[in-house]
């Protein structure tokens, strides 16, 4: 039957497969919800979306995607409160960067009310979906792809924006083990590393395999031009704490503007904790790990939230991390996890 949820039309499924998920032993982003939101660019301009059922889709095998990966998505959660009430964290922000990554890949930008009311009427059908167990969520994965026809090496004239959603477990079980990388790199001045385009995460397949072939669960970025500065991890930007600073990358045309990381630079702020935007080279933290003021490196990105690092390596040497009682990744990520469930009060905003 078809229904209008916030002026979205919804078509619902009427076989919901949600009996057959374990919600007590939940992966990341292994199982699907019902439905999907589905929106098409065709004849210059992007259409109405819809709320559907989840299922294949079918495309032409000339489509751009194939050819020439016209492909750009996000990450967001949605998490529910005990009155049951649904919570997004800064998802503006993610529709903002969903456009800055389409322009940058040559596909039309994304009028504003369909990817919000579109991704609201999404999360009210399958409200059922969303995990209520602690550090559980629904993943939620827009994104938009070149369904346009031709064997010609130029942006197609039709894009599919699709949003579907998984709920989802922790993204890594423990402490990280990370390689800092000194031949390969994730992005250049001038190329897409700022953009969440498909193509920037399928390059960096083949070098964390090989670090996962060494003992190593993700690859450090550093720097295309010299591999002396630190960058980001696959799908996280990194902090390091030197004594009692918590440092972290500028963001670049190389590096994505993680919400997580801007979120933490201000929260982290607003603790009195002191917070240097920089510059870092591999060979100040190499040195920092030698004399002991290495403290913490983490991850931080929405899949993860905050990942802690055990250790790294560099130049076939290895280098562990203290075990520290109290440290500034538990302390953030403890209150970053609260402002967006809503088990406190969200002084910055950011929770919708
Ligand atoms: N860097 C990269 C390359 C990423 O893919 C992600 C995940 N979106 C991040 C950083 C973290 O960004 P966010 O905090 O917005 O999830």
């Amino acid at each position: 039957m078809n229904t209008l949820i916030n002026d979205i039309e919804v078509i619902k499924t009427d076989q919901t497969t949600i009996n057959n998920v374990d919600f007590d032993n939940l992966q990341f982003g292994h199982v699907f919800s019902d439905h999907m939101l589905e929106c098409d660019y065709k004849d210059g301009k992007w259409h109405a979306p819809k709320v559907v059922p989840y299922g294949p889709i079918t495309l032409d095998p000339s489509a751009k995607i194939f050819h020439y990966g016209q492909s750009i998505f996000e990450g967001m959660k949605a998490y529910k409160d005990e009155d049951g009430n649904i919570l997004l964290f800064r998802p503006l922000d993610n529709f903002k960067r969903l456009n800055i990554s389409a322009k940058r890949l040559a596909i039309p930008e994304l009028p504003e009310a369909y990817f919000m009311e579109g991704l609201k009427a999404l999360l009210k059908v399958d409200s059922d979906w969303i995990p209520k167990k602690e550090g559980c969520s629904l993943y939620i994965r827009p994104f938009i792809f070149a369904t346009g026809k031709g064997f010609h090496a130029s942006p197609a004239d039709e894009y599919k924006f699709l949003i579907s959603t998984a709920p989802s477990g922790a993204y890594f079980a423990g402490k990280l083990k990370v390689l800092i990388e000194e031949k390969y790199s994730r992005s250049a001045n001038g190329g897409v590393g700022f953009a969440k385009a498909g193509g920037n995460y399928a390059g960096q397949f083949y070098p964390t395999q090989l670090a996962i072939e060494k003992g190593y669960q993700q690859v450090i970025w550093t720097d295309d031009n010299t591999h002396e500065f630190i960058e980001e991890a696959g799908a996280m930007n990194i902090f390091i704490r030197i004594k009692d600073t918590l440092i972290t990358a500028p963001i670049s045309d190389r590096i994505l503007d993680g919400i997580t990381r801007k979120s933490i630079i201000e929260l982290a702020k607003a603790e009195g904790l002191n917070v240097e935007v920089k510059k870092i080279t591999v060979s100040e933290v190499v040195a920092a790990a030698k004399d002991g003021s290495l403290k913490e490196m983490f991850g931080a990105g929405t899949a993860a939230v905050i990942s802690p690092i055990a250790g790294f390596g560099y130049k076939d040497e290895d280098f562990e991390l203290p075990e520290l009682e109290n440290t500034y990744a538990g302390f953030l990520k403890k209150r970053i996890t609260d402002i967006q469930t809503n088990k406190c009060e969200d002084p910055f905003g950011w929770r919708y």
